[in-house]
């Protein structure tokens, strides 16, 4: 928990390609008890976003570690060409049931990045059964994120990372994603809205309806937007505009599905926006296993089994224990109410920084929907300006917070272009009390850090 010891040397594992030398020593995992983390040394942290908005269970479950347990005890892996699996059949059948129609058939792969490729391609194989050889640029937003496979990262707003792997990928049109804070001059979040939706149909016309196959987009967005919602009148349309065009609309739920925003999918806010393929992961498995899932219609489905099935598989595609342990975080999220937990949990977190930013200058935004929340940061709240960059901004705040028992998720993204903001996306289990002590502890962060910055 001392800022001042770093790292001597780049270090094993995953840290050694993921940390630059000399970064301050992580705190060690020891357990996970419901929305805490406990390191080696007994010190508590608050899991304030679910790791990477994953943990919607929080940790140690007893009820998942009971469905593990069983599991384990019967088949852990069975390939599924060769063996159907009763885990496989339950956690489809809730995962479609929660879904609902048109989104009721589950692709079931190893997580969100996966899964986007496997949407990608389905709707590219669907679209050649369909005699619509012609269509296959996938149209997505700036900024937004997909993953980090090369396809996914394709689709990806993330100009950092087009610069170095860009050249290894087919170049697909971007359009702007709807702010909603930092608007262009002489805009409302309206207008700039119907701009946005208004640069999606110019772009399909541009590169020819009959090339584009679909268009990709985070209906919440997730680190790379701060948990960006746009006015209804953007996600109608934008269904329109992809009806109008023959474009199959993709969600991309991979941080905003399994009941984060309070509704099982962020789609069923708008029901007349509903998109023709969904991608899930994250909060799919609370984190226990690695799992994620392309959602499509029965009728597509169909047309593509019978046209010889889907080109596309991996060796743990609907992996059993994956399977167990996803219907067993359904069956937790449907009997504990916790999407509605989480509905209840995010209107009383977001009152809680709302008063926070009433008293702290660093509080420039407070963004999202259910308990996918985001605070943006500013060095003024009067003017918006952004945190200056050379001030670290989240790596700092995150530093800090780990100090006071706060586990934030945060990092700069496209270097900064769009502003600095933290995610605060508790487990949709989180008490009241609990958000009690989240805002609390996440007020005396920030204090220290407003002190820091002398503001
Ligand atoms: N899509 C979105 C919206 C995400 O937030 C993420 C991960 O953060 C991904 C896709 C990629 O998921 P994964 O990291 O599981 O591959």
């Amino acid at each position: 928990m001392d800022d001042a010891r770093s790292s001597p040397e780049i270090g094993l594992g995953l840290q050694a390609f993921t940390r630059p030398p000399g970064a301050p020593v992580l705190p060690r995992i020891a357990r996970g008890d419901g929305i805490w983390l406990i390191d080696t040394d007994g010190n508590h942290y608050l899991d304030a976003s679910s790791g990477p908005v994953a943990s919607n269970l929080g940790h140690g479950h007893p009820r998942i570690l009971a469905a593990m347990e069983a599991q384990a005890r019967q088949a852990v892996f069975a390939y599924p060409s060769q063996f159907e699996s009763a885990a496989n059949l339950e956690f489809a059948e809730r995962l479609g049931r929660l879904a609902g129609p048109g989104l009721d058939r589950a692709f079931i792969v190893s997580g969100g990045s996966e899964a986007v490729e496997s949407a990608i391609k389905f709707a590219r194989q669907h679209a050649v059964i369909a005699g619509q050889a012609s269509r296959w640029k996938v149209i997505g937003r700036q900024p937004g994120y997909h993953g980090n496979t090369l396809g996914a990262l394709a689709v990806s707003g993330d100009e950092h990372a087009h610069e170095i792997f860009g050249a290894m990928m087919r170049a697909v049109p971007r359009v702007p994603a709807p702010l909603s804070y930092r608007l262009p001059p002489n805009h409302t979040v309206e207008s700039h809205a119907r701009a946005c939706a208004a640069a999606l149909e110019e772009a399909i016309l541009r590169e020819g309806p009959e090339t584009v196959l679909a268009f990709i987009m985070e209906p919440v967005g997730g680190l790379a937007t701060g948990a960006l919602v746009a006015p209804a009148s953007y996600y109608e349309a934008v269904r329109q505009i992809c009806t109008r065009h023959g474009v199959k609309l993709i969600f991309d739920e991979v941080m905003s599905g399994a009941g984060r925003t309070g509704r099982f999918l962020a789609a069923d806010h708008w029901p007349a926006a509903r998109p023709d393929i969904a991608v899930v992961a994250k909060g799919l498995s609370a984190g226990y296993a690695p799992l994620g899932a392309m959602l499509a219609s029965a009728e597509m489905v169909r047309m593509v089994a019978e046209a010889g099935g889907f080109m596309h598989g991996f060796t743990y595609n609907a992996h059993v224990m994956g399977c167990a342990i996803g219907a067993a975080v359904l069956r937790e999220v449907e009997e504990a109410d916790l999407i509605g937990n989480a509905a209840r949990m995010g209107a009383l977190l977001r009152q809680r920084l709302e008063a926070l930013a009433m008293r702290n200058p660093l509080v420039g935004d407070i963004r999202g929907l259910g308990l996918l929340l985001a605070l943006e940061l500013v060095s003024d709240q009067h003017s918006r300006a952004m945190i200056p960059l050379q001030k670290v901004a989240p790596a700092r705040v995150q530093q800090i917070a780990m100090r006071h028992g706060l586990a934030l998720y945060c990092r700069r993204t496209s270097r900064g272009a769009y502003g600095d903001w933290l995610m605060l996306s508790p487990p949709l289990i989180i008490t009241a009390d609990e958000v009690d002590i989240l805002a609390g502890r996440l007020g005396a962060v920030l204090d220290e850090y407003a002190a820091e910055l002398r503001l």
